[in-house]
């Protein structure tokens, strides 16, 4: 009995096979008039008219004068069928799971697809209702979990109008259907948990910082302290104390850099990726790699944004202030020796203004800031990325 249905490149009905009652179902796929002739779709009907022609011909040796066809060529027609094709056999070799940008520009091609369907007329429900699986599958691995339940019932719709509601294919989607929603819920529920007590967050956050605080502390002066005496640095307690407080404070920005990125990143390239890009013009305008007063001005601001040269001025001042070099003689005018007579000559010449007026004091105020701007960024990167789950 199937086989006695005509073709038509807009077909009206769909053959779907029930494997457990095994039946060839044929049921409408849109309204029908009285006295309207029903057809089904030999072939795949995203294509042009030609092409839809030569495979008519080639597999069932006839000329298609179907309503689609008898038209003639229709340029706005086939440009938009064959748009149809591609974007398919695009969707058909892509699997969900590569990176969330491939994930994104997908789902906008499941929607142009579906664009399409819907200028063209297309009654055909079996296309749009791989899309909408695919739609549905996409946004799931997004974590989008709504989203992917809404997609996955306009593919349930569908599945019931072609296959009938009791067919084993739509019994499946009904389930998995139900499944995402009872998730949705229960995902909507634990984010309004969340939401509603912000209170219980912070007992989580205070345990994470003063956990990591009470092992940076003894880390740092691990290694900084065999570090600042194997230098030969002056031994003197506030000297000291600066290094190990500047190198305690950069470590931290670093950590809350690395932490921040890696909340938002899926692994260490994706990591490195971000940070790279920040990192090398941070140590190349720092001031030592090209010396300060050799920087176009061009450059300055990145020099002046820079966290490594707040660093390194703080260690280079402390370092140096009030430091008299017994081997040249101050009394001479600058332009006629070549050295410097005090430490403030050369800090003068090897750090910006702005540092020697801020001082030690004023350069850790800025580190602790820029450490400050990483922590609240990094609890921010923590609640978007992974408490709403889009990691
Ligand atoms: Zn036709």
């Amino acid at each position: 009995m199937a086989s006695r249905f005509n073709h038509s490149c807009n077909a009206n009905c769909e053959q779907v096979w029930n494997k457990e009652q095994c039946v060839m179902e044929v049921r409408s796929c849109t309204d029908v008039e009285a006295g309207q002739e029903l057809c089904v779709r030999y072939i795949d009907i995203r294509g042009t008219l030609s092409c839809r022609q030569y495979l008519l011909k080639k597999m069932f040796s006839f000329d298609c004068v179907c309503q689609v066809c008898s038209r003639g060529t229709d340029d706005d027609s086939d440009s938009r069928r064959s748009e149809m094709a591609c974007l398919s056999d695009e969707l058909d070799h892509v699997e969900p799971g590569e990176e969330e940008v491939s994930a994104r520009s997908q789902l906008r091609r499941v929607k142009k697809l579906l664009e399409l369907y819907d200028q063209e007329g297309l009654h055909d429900q079996s296309s749009r209702l791989l899309a909408f699986e695919a739609a549905a599958a996409l946004e799931q691995y997004r974590g989008n979990i709504t989203g992917s339940h809404r997609w996955l019932q306009r593919a349930l719709q569908c599945s019931e109008l072609i296959r009938g509601s009791e067919h084993p294919d739509t019994r499946q989607l009904r389930e998995r259907a139900e499944e995402l929603q009872t998730l949705a819920l229960n995902q909507a529920a634990e984010k309004g948990e969340y939401y509603d007590g912000v209170y219980q967050v912070l007992p989580y956050y205070m345990a994470y910082y003063l956990g990591f605080l009470a092992m940076q502390i003894p880390w740092t002066l691990a290694w900084a302290t065999p570090l600042y005496l194997l230098i030969g640095l002056p031994l003197d307690p506030y000297r000291f104390g600066v290094f190990v407080l500047t190198t305690f404070l950069v470590l931290l920005f670093a950590c809350v850099a690395g932490s921040a990125v890696g909340a938002k990143s899926r692994d260490a390239d994706g990591n490195r990726a971000v940070l790279m890009p920040l990192i090398i013009p941070a140590t190349l305008f720092s001031g030592y790699v090209i010396p300060f007063d050799q920087i176009p001005k061009i450059w300055l601001p990145f020099y002046y944004m820079s966290p490594i040269m707040w660093a390194m001025s703080i260690l280079e001042t402390s370092l140096y202030e009030g430091v008299v070099f017994e081997d040249c003689n101050p009394n001479a005018p600058m332009w006629r020796r070549r050295c410097w007579a005090t430490g403030e000559e050369y800090l003068e010449h090897a750090t910006c203004e702005t540092a020697q007026k801020l001082g030690v004091p004023g350069m850790l105020a800025v580190c602790t800031v820029y450490l400050l701007v990483g922590l609240l960024l990094n609890i921010r990167m923590i609640h978007r990325a992974v408490l709403d789950g889009n990691v």
